[in-house]
């Protein structure tokens, strides 16, 4: 395979940058541009240590740099690897780059250092997809999830799996092929009775993922109201801008507004809508009826109305529209006197939380509502979970082939096509862990990770 190299720190103004160089002639390529200070050679130098040097283009001396060597198989791509690390500057550090280039290396692709740990049986493709995932982790809960995918959990589990298919397989195997031993006939309670066991473990590894989904991708959560009861004044604290406009005219917020937000660990994907109320002015309109939409299509509707003054019609209209949405009541402007009638709300809502937006104050009130309201509380760590609609297609491709097998056997067919479908189970689980997999899906993974990585 070519040696590559890539920046793998980001493309911008920091303490150190550091440069990658992987392949077989990794070292080479490194000892071209490179002279430690003490005089030793670069390729003299043993796996896991380090040189203090410099980086040179020919006789130029571009800057001093730290030089660390991994030999293979010790390295994250399995390959010689040489790292640089320079001063933090973009030009600097993309000047050092070139000269590596020029010196031998190709540019990386996209991920092609983790693509060269998964060719070179490093980590299996679970891990490699985590290692994207603890790049774009956001919280903590979503770096929890990655790490322990990193750590090889939903690996482990799969390969129980499997290996209890491949017994499987075995036993039917054995009968089949030689029934006039006296190996003891596949007693079929007892084979659909083992099935139905992978069938639970495999199906316990898509049991967070909707939960796990939200947390990476963030929840889509709308905020609906009528006029002037302080949406925009709530999304910009949660946004921590003056985003939208906020004033006491009511009908200011016609457009929606979008922003990711922070809420304590979870991401939100917040809109700001109009107030909805019957409006004569087209424009208005537009934006009431995008409003209502909303309310149909985010995972969570923040509900507001405003504390300070008794319900309106406009605002029991939102009651009845928000029903069967996961939704919480927000009874804002909780720094003024309290007159709302908050029976009706106590009897339309299952989570109500008091906050004053202007004060920004009561905001950890409404995360602890949206963590119950997504169960986010009871996400369990220690059993493995899909990452993704890959490897959740592929666990319910193997619990739909375990499903037909099961049918099979209760329905008291030939054994020979439970052996069929039971490998074709088997194959979607090599799939998952990327021991079986072609050449366009390994691309596919790879294609959503950054440069360098
Ligand atoms: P929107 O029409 O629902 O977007 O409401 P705005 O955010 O534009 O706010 C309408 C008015 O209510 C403005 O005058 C805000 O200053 C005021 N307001 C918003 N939140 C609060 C609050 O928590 N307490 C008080 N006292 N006033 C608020
Ligand atoms: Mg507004």
């Amino acid at each position: 395979m070519s040696t590559i190299a890539a920046i793998s720190t980001p493309n911008a103004p920091g303490g150190i940058a550091v440069i990658r160089i992987s392949g077989e002639q990794a070292i080479d390529v490194a000892e071209r541009i490179f002279k430690p200070f003490g005089g030793k050679r670069v390729s003299d130098m043993a796996g896991y240590s380090c040189a203090y040097g410099a980086a040179y283009d020919g006789d130029e001396r571009l800057d001093d740099c730290i030089l660390t060597v991994f030999r293979a198989p010790h390295s994250y791509t399995g390959e010689d690897t040489a790292e640089l690390s320079c001063h933090g500057g973009i030009c600097i550090t993309r000047q050092i780059l070139r000269v590596i280039l020029k010196n031998g290396a190709e540019n990386a692709g996209p991920g092609e250092f983790t693509k060269r740990a998964f060719m070179n049986g490093k980590i299996d493709l679970t891990q490699a997809e985590a290692v994207m995932d603890i790049i774009s982790a956001k919280g903590s809960r979503e770096l929890k999830m990655a790490e322990q995918l990193r750590s090889g959990a939903v690996f482990k589990s799969m390969k129980r799996c499997s290996d209890k298919l491949i017994r499987i397989l075995g036993s039917l195997a054995a009968w089949a092929d030689y029934p006039e031993e006296d190996i003891p006939e596949v007693e079929p309670t007892a084979l659909a009775y083992s099935l139905r066991e992978v069938y639970s473990d495999i199906s316990s590894l898509i049991a967070n993922y909707d939960r796990g989904r939200i947390l990476r991708n963030g929840i889509s959560a709308v905020i609906v109201g009528r006029p002037n009861v302080g949406k925009s004044t709530l999304f910009n604290c949660l946004s921590g801008c003056e985003r939208s406009i906020v004033t006491d005219i009511a009908g200011t917020t016609r457009d929606m507004i979008e922003e990711t937000v922070m809420l304590g660990d979870i991401a939100l994907r917040l809109s700001d809508t109009a107030g909805i109320h019957n409006t004569n002015d087209v424009i208005e309109g537009i934006g009431v009826d995008i409003a209502r939409k909303q309310i149909n299509e985010a995972d969570l509707v923040f509900a507001v109305f405003d504390g300070s003054c008794p319900l309106t019609a406009d605002d029991l209209d939102i009651i009845k529209n928000v029903k069967n949405k996961n939704c919480i009541a927000i009874i804002n402007k909780n720094d003024t006197e309290i007159i709302i009638d908050s029976e009706i709300i106590s009897n339309s809502f299952k989570h109500i939380v008091y906050l004053s937006a202007k004060n920004s104050d009561g905001l950890d009130k409404l995360k602890d509502a949206v963590e119950e309201e997504f169960r986010l509380n009871e996400m369990n760590f220690d059993t493995a979970t899909a990452a993704n609609e890959r490897q959740k297609r592929c666990i319910e491709c193997a619990m739909n082939s375990i499903m037909q097998a099961i049918d099979i056997i209760e329905n008291g067919e030939m054994l020979d096509a439970v052996t069929v479908v039971i490998d074709e189970a088997e194959q979607h689980l090599l799939e998952l862990t990327g021991e079986k997999i072609t050449n366009a899906v390994v691309d596919e993974v790879f294609s959503r990770f950054c440069v360098g990585k």
